[in-house]
């Protein structure tokens, strides 16, 4: 894979990131999914790397870097065979908000921890009944009280959060009662994970990962006043500020998925031997893998032009583009994983080449955290120009 665009730093990450996954690899993830365990070895290694935090400020122990970093990391450990989902949420979307938005106590309690490893964040916004319309979230926050000092008391509802057992606390999105109706005026709270009446069920998914998803239900739960990350009265700024990161660091985990998935089918391909010469000879099946390789090389282009822009402070430059970047990558990815297991015949879908439960986990990418029909309404309605049809 040609990466003569990087700088030599970023040649260098990527190659150590690589050298990590291989030492963990397939048979790792494999192994922890059939144990119903996590990743935690992993997790500590690389944080202990400064892979984790590559992307926090120097002086809460990160690496000082960005988007553009930490998107290497997340596409490396995929290519292995061994993504790490949370820091999609942990690092990404909980580090970046605190990060630009929280307060120095807040900063100080969590970021060191992010990038160290020993604590971790899950972030939930969705909801049963809102989707991919986040505008009609109705997780509620309001004062116990009056003043800056009263506690919140948070209601509502979330589906689909990931990794809410192992994360420390979770990157709540509500909203203020006065807030109720129109256009969303998110705010969010920091919800440790033993508050009490914050209830969790896992929800049964048919998903061939360590990272579990749960139903959230929010109950009258109690919060101190600095559990608000940010002004009450900026959230939107603050949200968009993580969704971007975690539309980039989708794409990078779509993009290693597809690569490891596309690594397989080739290593096959140019040795089974059914006829004269090896199937891979063949150019039905040579060029799907020649294709899914063009896809995934142009969804990492656009991944890297939106983490330079949102590392350069262009929030609104890279929204567009980190869009685009997760659509491609959730394309590119679907279809690797969909060629790579038609190149091994039968074995694509034997457990012992493991690429089967890839065809639901590539889905993800195309689904979370945003659908690809509401990236398709977003380049329509802001890039273009055309009218909106709800
Ligand atoms: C594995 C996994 C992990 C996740 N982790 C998290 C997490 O950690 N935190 C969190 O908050 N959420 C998480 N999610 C939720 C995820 O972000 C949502 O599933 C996603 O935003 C889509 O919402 P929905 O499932 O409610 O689908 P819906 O909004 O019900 O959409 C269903 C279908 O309708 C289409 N659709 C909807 N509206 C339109 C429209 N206007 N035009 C055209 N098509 C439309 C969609 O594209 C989709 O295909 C996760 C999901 C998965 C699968």
């Amino acid at each position: 894979m040609s990466t003569a665009l990087e700088t030599e730093e970023h040649q260098a990450l990527r190659a150590a990131v690589a050298a990590l996954g291989k030492r963990y690899g397939r048979d790792y993830m494999t192994t922890v999914i059939r144990e119903g365990s996590h990743t935690g070895e992993l997790w500590a290694e690389a944080a202990k790397l400064g892979y984790l935090g590559v992307n926090l400020p120097e002086e809460y122990g990160g690496g000082g870097g960005g988007m553009a970093e930490l998107s290497i990391v997340l596409e490396e450990l995929g290519a292995a065979g061994s993504p790490l989902l949370m820091m999609i949420v942990s690092p990404a979307i909980c580090g970046t908000v605190i990060a630009r938005f929280g307060t120095d106590e807040q900063k100080q309690k969590w970021l060191p921890g992010l990038a160290d490893g020993s604590l971790t964040m899950a972030f939930g916004i969705t909801e049963p009944d809102a989707g991919s319309n986040s505008h009609r979230i109705t997780t509620t926050a309001r004062r116990d009280g009056t003043g800056p000092d009263a506690d919140w008391l948070l209601t509502g509802r979330k589906v689909f959060v990931s990794g809410v057992d192992i994360a420390d606390a979770t990157l709540i999105v509500g909203r203020t009662e006065d807030a109720r109706s129109g256009n969303l005026k998110p705010c969010l709270f920091i919800v440790p994970r033993e508050a009490p009446g914050f209830g969790r069920n896992q929800i049964d998914m048919e998903l061939h990962a360590p990272e579990k998803q749960f139903e959230l239900v929010l109950d009258d739960v109690r919060l101190p006043a600095d559990a608000l990350v940010g002004d009450e009265d900026a959230g939107l700024l603050q949200l968009f500020a993580g969704l971007n990161p975690e539309r980039i660091m989708t794409a990078a985990f779509g993009i290693g998925m597809g690569r490891f998935a596309l690594g397989k089918a080739v290593e096959y391909a140019r040795t089974r031997q059914v006829w004269k010469a090896p199937i891979g000879s063949h150019q039905a099946i040579a060029h799907p893998l020649a294709t899914a390789h063009i896809d995934l090389e142009l969804s990492r282009l656009m991944m890297q032009k939106a983490a330079r822009l949102y590392d350069a402070g262009d929030d609104v430059g890279a929204g567009e583009a980190a869009n685009m970047a997760k659509y491609a990558a959730g394309e590119a990815c679907v279809k690797a994983v969909d060629q790579a297991v038609h190149t091994l015949g039968g074995n694509g879908l034997t457990r012992e080449y493991g690429l089967a439960s890839l065809i639901t986990a590539s889905r993800v990418a195309r689904i979370a955290p945003v659908s690809r029909e509401m990236i398709l309404n977003y380049v329509s309605h802001q890039t273009l120009g055309l009218p909106k049809s709800y």
